[in-house]
């Protein structure tokens, strides 16, 4: 096992494909992942293959009738065996030392590092991210196991670093310990960063898990648990149980011997996460912990002193990069009359650039996931021609999957449902604001809170916003997406969820529970 280095932590680099030699290996991965394409894959119980006759049909995004895997379907019956295999698991993997657990997640993300090409080129063909976004999921997947096995490192330190106040003739420690079971859910927009951050913060704290992918992105999350055992993790300490959020999901949220739910997904699931997981069942000894990330309605503001061009590219990218499936998506924009006609004209422009094609070709513009997810945004789409006004875009785009043009709408309502909901695709609003403060209030007017961006030039209102813009991850003069981790801690206020903070120092708290020791020494 690889042990921790004694390096500091650091970002894993972006791939530049402006290097022939980088697009080469790239296509070379997607070859490779194409012949693997229509395998089956098993859940895996107590370390057990074990495979089911109903099963989840992985599809390609991009090529609807294109079936990636085929993978094993959970049932209830199932996820039972999984609790009592979690249990059973969290007995001796409570007991390994903290370096050994955290040592399981530097050999996973260096492994990870060695074929970093291979995951990113299954992120394209599964989640229809292009190059360039694939790459970033796979480096922030690297990123949360060597930082989390750094930061649990530290906390199991603390006595070192944060000692106690002294009583004489007492020895006082604290020992953070861990939780117990945990069901570890990840959403499919991140479906191998969230996925092994959720999951690895959870064990390298000592907890077990039962790790339920979402159903359209399986496979990926099968190739970071096999990563996870090739790296030394006991096979039984993390359950890989793909099946319905709706029939599994729901069970074990109640289950009495759950500890916790770390959740990262829609606000809906999410509330009713917490709803279920309040509840004492039967036999139930402790109060469930519910860590939930869930989602936003982004937004740039910009007044008339800012860099219109900047602020242009800053709104373009955030809005539709990955298609504006990221939680952090900059799905409105709130701008000053001064310089509102201006900056309406250059995000058209930008707009009409981004080119719609395949991921696997790089094109800037791919498909949302699911036919689910296609219905819901067109219909948003149509919803939106009676409150704005459609600039660009508005149509369903290639056949054969699920495209949707880059589409924007100008003279939005700060009420209408294209500033309230979460469309999640490609829909920007942009809307006017009598001045600055104006445009903060319409900003701030929402029931989320994840992530927004100022753009000005004037340090007077920049202090004013960065007070009043009342969000868990705020930028100023630059976009809403793009949080890296131990840079920019991670997490939403209001009905964005529990303000975790993914990737910062307090995350390790939330899989852990303090145990205060005091002993006489005289
Ligand atoms: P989702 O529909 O809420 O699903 C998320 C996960 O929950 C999936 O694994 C899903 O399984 C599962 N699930 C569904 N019903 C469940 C239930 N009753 N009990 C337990 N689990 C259940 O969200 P999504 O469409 O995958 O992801 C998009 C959402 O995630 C957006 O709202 C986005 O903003 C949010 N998000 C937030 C963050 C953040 O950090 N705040 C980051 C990324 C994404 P199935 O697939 O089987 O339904």
């Amino acid at each position: 096992m690889r042990e921790l280095t004694a390096t500091a932590f650091a970002n894993e680099p972006m791939t530049d494909f402006g290097l022939e030699e980088n697009r080469t290996a790239f296509v070379e991965a997607i070859a490779l992942v194409r012949s693997e394409l229509g395998r089956e894959y098993p859940l895996h119980i107590a370390g057990r293959a074990v495979h089911t006759p109903d099963q989840i049909l992985s599809l390609n995004p991009a090529k609807s009738s294109e079936v990636v895997g085929k993978v094993s379907k959970a049932s209830r019956e199932l996820a039972e065996q999984a609790m009592n295999a979690a249990l059973t698991a969290f007995e001796s993997w409570k007991k390994v030392s903290v370096k050994e657990r955290a040592a399981c997640l530097m050999e996973a993300a260096a492994l990870m590092r060695e074929r970093k090409h291979y995951f990113s080129a299954w992120l394209v063909i599964e989640s229809g991210k292009n190059w360039a976004e694939a790459d970033a999921d796979t480096a922030e997947a690297i990123d949360f196991m060597d930082y989390y096995a750094r930061e649990m490192v530290k906390l199991a330190e603390t006595n070192e670093h944060k000692p106690l106040v002294k009583l004489p003739g007492e020895d006082n420690q604290l020992t953070y310990i861990p939780l117990g079971v945990g069901i570890v859910i990840p959403p499919w927009n991140f479906p191998l960063a969230i996925c092994a951050g959720m999951a690895t913060a959870s064990i390298v704290a000592g907890n077990t898990v039962i790790l339920k992918p979402a159903s359209t992105t399986p496979i990926i999350a099968y190739k970071f648990y096999e990563l996870m055992v090739e790296a030394g993790m006991p096979a039984d300490v993390i359950q890989y149980l793909p099946g319905s959020g709706a029939e599994i999901g729901d069970y074990l949220t109640s289950h009495p011997k759950t500890r916790f739910v770390s959740f990262t997904g829609s606000k809906e699931i999410g509330l009713r996460i917490n709803r279920l997981a309040a509840e004492q069942a039967p036999g139930q000894i402790w109060m469930k912990r519910v860590v939930a990330e869930m989602g936003g309605k982004d937004g740039i503001v910009v007044d008339e002193t800012a860099d219109i061009a900047a602020a242009a590219d800053a709104i373009v990218a955030s809005a539709f990069g990955f298609q504006g499936q990221k939680c952090s998506a900059g799905s409105r924009a709130v701008v000053v009359a001064g310089v509102y006609d201006e900056l309406v004209e250059k995000v058209k422009e930008r707009t009409s650039k981004l080119v719609m094609g395949s991921p696997e070709e790089n094109a800037a513009v791919g498909p949302v996931i699911d036919k689910s997810s296609f219905d819901k945004i067109m219909q948003a789409i149509e919803t939106g021609k009676s409150e704005g006004r459609l600039l660009i875009g508005g149509n369903k785009g290639l056949d054969g999957g699920y495209f949707i043009e880059p589409t924007v709408f100008v003279d939005a309502g700060p009420d209408d449902y294209l500033m309230q909901e979460e469309i999640f695709g490609p829909v920007l609003a942009i809307a006017k604001a009598e001045d600055w403060q104006d445009a903060i209030r319409i900003y701030n007017h929402t029931e989320f809170g994840l992530t927004g961006a100022f753009f000005s030039a004037d340090e007077d209102r920049i202090q004013t916003a960065l007070q009043e813009m009342h969000c868990g991850n705020l930028y100023i003069n630059r976009k809403c997406t793009g949080a890296l981790v131990g840079v920019h801690p991670f997490g939403g206020f209001n009905m964005s969820g529990t303000d975790s903070k993914a990737g910062g120092h307090d995350y390790m708290l939330l899989f852990t529970q303090a145990k205060l020791t005091s002993r006489r020494t005289v």
